[in-house]
């Protein structure tokens, strides 16, 4: 099976050769991988992109194009926003343009390549990230033109969304992360949406995975799943949507849903004739203790990972900044050590842990999801 809406290897070659995607600068950076309990997770410190704060990503969400000091990697030029796709753009074969969504999107190589064939796929509208039903709607847009691909998109809210909020984009490639390879651990039944699988993964992030050969039906059930969320609390173990218990999921006329506290980071990939649709559950409640975040990396784990953990890294692969070089020698840590750290990293990213109070805590969403 080949990418069937345009000839993606020709592409990425052709971004590569003119130094698009910076081959040289990622060839410096460090790779490995650390066998841990969720598998074998992949490590790598990224040597060309610098390291953001959770509270200037906030900041940065809220603020119109114009606001940016981006340089753009292809020509060096400063641009208002990151992700807003021009007609130059388009002309030089820096980008091309996707239909999905029923809109005209842009596509490019991420300059940085945290992984093979890393592509990200934006809004030709600077407008910002948003997930439900439109964003799932693309989504699988994106696999039915590149089945070869896997796509997902960031979490919306600030603390468990990515690096850029104010621009309505994905990120997909060619690569096999370890959070697609993790099984699962145990099924259950969704009765309006009996054509649907779904299954909780085995993973430090608390996932569900939904499966079925039926689009529109993976669709309406990934709704479920989100709209179910959004609204859900459970303070035993600390899961506060924002909502007061009962509230349903507000939905406006073109399908946003308001959240305040509660999203997921959706993936997406086709398995053959299958959709297969990833949710991690992510929740951006702060408290006294964890200010930058109680379901985020706590402060003994800022020494290896402070950001936001992303779409990349709640799949198992870290992207970890220059400076850990230093703190590994100043902490006598090996490789391994910091793979380790990351495990630890994903499992205070998820909302449901894997202890008997956490587990029974996930069994009580399953049932809510009826
Ligand atoms: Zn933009």
């Amino acid at each position: 099976m080949t990418n069937s809406y345009f000839d993606t290897d020709g592409f990425y070659r052709d971004s590569c050769e003119r130094n698009y995607v910076k081959v040289d600068d990622i060839a410096r950076n460090i790779a490995w991988t650390t066998d841990t309990d969720w598998g074998e997770l992949q490590i790598t410190i990224n040597l060309s992109k610098p390291e953001k704060d959770p509270r200037a990503i906030a900041e940065a969400a809220s603020k119109a194009p114009g606001a940016s000091d981006y340089i753009d990697p292809a020509t060096g030029v400063a641009r208002p926003c990151p992700l807003c796709v021009t007609e130059a753009d388009i002309a030089c074969g820096y980008a091309r343009t996707i239909p999905i969504g029923g809109e005209t999107w842009g596509m490019w190589y991420s300059p940085y390549a945290y992984y093979n064939e890393h592509c990200i796929a934006m809004s030709w509208e600077h407008r910002p990230m948003h997930v439900d039903r439109t964003a799932f709607a693309c989504l699988l847009d994106f696999v039915d033109l590149f089945p070869d691909y896997f796509i997902g998109s960031n979490a919306d809210l600030p603390i468990v969304g990515g690096s850029i909020l104010g621009h309505d984009h994905f990120q997909g490639g060619r690569h096999t992360f370890p959070m697609e390879l993790a099984p699962i651990a145990e099924t259950f039944g969704m009765s309006a949406h009996p054509s649907v699988e779904a299954g909780v993964v085995r993973w430090p992030l608390s996932v569900i995975r939904l499966r079925s050969a039926d689009r529109a039906a993976l669709a309406d059930a990934a709704v479920h799943v989100l709209e179910t969320w959004v609204t859900y609390n459970d303070p035993s173990v600390g899961i506060f949507s924002g909502f007061d218990g009962g509230a349903r999921a507000q939905v406006d006329a073109s399908g946003h849903i308001e959240k305040v506290h509660n999203t997921v980071t959706p993936i997406v990939r086709k398995r053959g004739s299958v959709y297969e649709m990833d949710l991690a559950l992510r929740c951006n409640i702060t408290s006294d203790e964890h200010p930058l975040g109680v379901f985020h990396p706590h402060e003994e784990l800022h020494h290896v990972k402070k950001e936001n953990i992303g779409l990349i890294e709640v799949m198992g692969l870290a992207i970890l900044p220059p400076r850990l070089r230093q703190v590994m020698e100043d902490r006598g840590l090996s490789r391994d050590d910091v793979g380790r750290i990351f495990a630890q990293v994903l499992e205070h990213a998820g909302v449901f842990k894997w202890d008997d109070a956490g587990r029974a805590a996930f069994r009580r969403f399953e049932q809510a999801l009826g």
